[in-house]
Parts: structure tokens; C-alpha cells; sequence
């Protein structure tokens, strides 16, 4: 399996609670940025399963540098499987789903968050609610096979039936997959910054487990099926993407900020566009490589596999490192079935819901240099 991800770090508005690498659109260097993100492509295998083109906000682009990008890619690789692309539901042009269709993007994920009006001004989205069905229409309507949508829930002033609320317009839409996270107050956003001066309320942390509670209750009464701690797909439409990450498979990244693990390496581009675009100038834009060590990928191995319902393998744990799994962690799976966060099955090792709700204190629980 052989995937892909590529960074374009663009964006018409900077939203309040955001953290990614991302700049204001308005007279950034987009056309050299493209450049020098071609010249970064050509150096990657052709042959790739998944491609994901994220942001910042793909559709920032206008048509004629979606056309000149997708046209590169869809020269230069044979995607196999998946290739997906985010979206913001009002910048979603037919002209621009048409220019992905034609280069055969099947899969769009659409940044909703909500469809409240008042808690999208609040996050300083561009769309209204309205733009949200005309987005998933258009997409559709052109053929594009897969559409997801992201959804927010423990937001400021937000209530449970605003997340119920939510979930409703969600499934009232032709969508196949739906992804929901919790906001996290990251430092650097203005939503941050606010809440350190007392300016935000948050709804506290039961109510938070409640809206999450609700949301895979309500999922699980429609044909939305949980396989992962955020994310919920009909029969059929899992992000294989995404699934790369979780089962701690390799990749490639390309882009301002973006990073790869290749050849048990970790690298990491840099991050703004002028130094982004220098570098690639010079050469290419690989800014640290990190060695992973065994150790290091055995945690993730446990952490980001047990994210997914399906759990981890015990099998595929002796295969990948030629070791028991229970030689190495052994204690922390006895403990954990013990509190009732994992269920031990056979082969399989997985989170039970408890586990979910408190994923972040289950997976310290591998990690081996403590
Ligand atoms: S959340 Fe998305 S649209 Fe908003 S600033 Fe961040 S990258 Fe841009």
C-alpha cells in the first residue's frame, strides 16, 4: 500500500480555533507554490493506493490552479484506490467539483463543523447553512463517489441538542461518512487566547462526554457504522486514507508543513510557504528525519491501531516485530482488561466503549519509556 498526502496551506479566512499550517490566501505566492510542489511530486513513487489533498483548504485554489494541479497529478501518478480531497461547503463551485471529477477525485470531505449558524460565525467559518446541502448536491450530482462530512461538537455556548440538532441535518444529507472531534483548545488560536482571558465558556467535561455519548448512539441507529475513536462510515466508505495512519503504515507527504514516514523514517517539510518554496528551490524541503525506533513504533503500533473498533492483531503485532505482543506489553493489557478499557478476543485487542471515552489515559498506558 502506497499513499500520499499533499499540503496546500491556504485559506480565504483564518477560523478561531484552528492550529494547522495554514495562511491567508490574499497575496500569497499560490502559482509558485504549485511549482515547487509539482517539482516535490515528481520525486514520489507513481504507483500510489490513497492520495488525500488537504489543508489549510484545497478549494481556496482557484479553477485554474485546481486544473493545473489535478492535471499534473493525474499525469504523473495511477492512483488505485482512493483519492480524496477537502473541501469548505461554500467555495465548492460546480466549476471547481467538475475540475476534480474530470481528474478523477472520488472522494470529497467536507469541512461543515455545524449547521448553526451562530456557532459557525463564532468559529469564524466562511459558509452559512445553507451552502452545506448545495455543496453535497453538487458533489453528487457530478459523481463524485464518496462524501464526508466533519462535524464539531464540544464548542463554545454549544448545547446537546445543538449536537443532536446537527447530527439530524447530517443525516438528512446523501452522505456516506461522517467525522466528529471534540474541539481542542490549541495554543496559538484566537479561541485559545480567549479562553485564558475568561472570554470563552466551554460546555464543561460531562457534557462534553455526553454529546459524544449521544452522537454514536445516534449514528448506530442509522446506517453509519463507528470503526474508528472520531469516525463513522456507511457499508463501504471508510477513509482507506486515513486507515494508513491508524494502522501505522507508511506515506508520503508533500507541501508547506507537510511530513512522510517512509523507510521507518519520519521526515518533516518546512512549514511556511516563502521558506517552503526556497527550499524547494534549492532542492527539496525535508527540514528534520526522524529514524523510528522500534520501541517508538511498537507504541504507535498499540495507540493509533487501537483507535479503529476493529482493534490490533495479535498476529500482525508477531509479524511486524517478530516478537509476542504480550512479551512487550503484557502488563498494561492485563491492567487495562482488568478496568474494563480493553477487550481481549482471541487474536483482536480493542478499546471497549469506556475505553473510548478516556482513549488518551488508555494509550499512555503503552508507552514504553515510561
Ligand atoms: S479550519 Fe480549515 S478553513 Fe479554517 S483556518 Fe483552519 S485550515 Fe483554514
Amino acid at each position: 500500500m502506497t499513499s500520499l498526502y499533499i499540503h496546500i496551506p491556504f485559506c480565504n479566512r483564518i477560523c478561531t480555533y484552528c492550529d494547522f499550517n495554514k495562511f491567508l490566501i490574499k497575496n500569497q505566492p499560490v502559482d509558485q507554490y504549485i511549482d515547487c510542489l509539482i517539482k516535490e511530486l515528481k520525486e514520489i513513487s507513481k504507483d500510489i493506493d490513497t492520495l488525500f489533498i488537504g489543508g489549510g483548504t484545497p478549494t481556496a485554489l482557484n479553477e485554474e490552479q485546481l486544473e493545473r494541479l489535478l492535471g499534473f497529478i493525474s499525469r504523473h501518478f495511477k492512483i488505485k484506490r482512493e483519492f480524496s480531497m477537502e473541501a469548505n461547503p461554500d467555495e465548492l463551485t460546480r466549476e471547481k467539483i467538475l475540475i476534480m471529477k474530470r481528474y478523477h477525485v472520488n472522494r470529497l470531505s467536507l469541512g461543515v463543523q455545524t449547521f448553526d449558524n451562530e456557532l459557525l460565525k463564532l468559529l469564524g467559518r466562511t459558509h452559512v447553512e445553507s451552502d452545506i446541502k448545495k455543496a453535497v448536491d453538487t458533489a453528487k450530482s457530478a459523481g463524485i463517489e464518496s462524501v464526508s462530512i466533519d462535524l464539531m461538537y464540544h464548542l463554545p455556548t454549544q448545547t446537546l441538542q445543538q449536537v443532536k440538532d446537527d447530527l439530524e441535518h447530517a443525516l438528512a444529507l446523501d452522505i456516506d461518512h461522517i467525522s466528529s472531534y471534540s474541539l481542542i483548545l490549541e495554543p496559538k488560536t484566537q479561541f485559545y487566547n480567549q479562553y485564558r482571558k475568561g472570554m470563552l465558556q466551554l460546555p464543561d467535561e460531562t457534557l462534553a462526554a455526553e454529546m459524544y455519548d449521544y452522537t454514536i448512539e445516534r449514528l448506530a441507529q442509522s446506517d453509519f457504522k463507528q470503526y474508528e475513536i472520531s469516525n463513522f462510515a456507511k457499508e463501504g466508505h471508510e477513509s482507506e486514507h486515513n486507515k494508513v495512519y491508524w494502522q501505522n503504515k507508511e506515506y508520503y507527504g508533500a507541501g508547506a508543513g507537510s511530513h512522510g514516514y517512509v523507510n521507518g523514517s519520519r521526515y518533516y517539510n518546512v512549514a511556511p510557504v516563502p521558506h517552503y518554496i526556497k527550499a524547494m528551490q534549492k532542492g527539496d524541503a525535508v527540514k528534520e528525519t526522524h529514524q523510528v525506533t522500534q520501541e517508538e513504533s511498537m507504541e504507535e503500533f498499540m495507540f493509533l491501531g487501537l483507535r479503529m473498533n476493529e482493534g490490533v492483531s495479535r498476529a500482525d503485532f508477531f509479524k511486524r516485530y517478530g516478537i509476542q505482543i504480550d512479551d512487550i506489553f503484557g502488563d498494561a493489557l492485563a491492567q487495562l482488561e482488568r478496568s474494563g478499557h480493553l477487550k481481549l478476543q482471541d487474536d483482536k485487542i480493542m478499546m471497549t466503549p469506556e475505553g473510548r471515552m478516556v482513549g488518551n489515559d488508555v494509550f499512555e498506558q503503552f508507552l514504553l519509556s515510561i
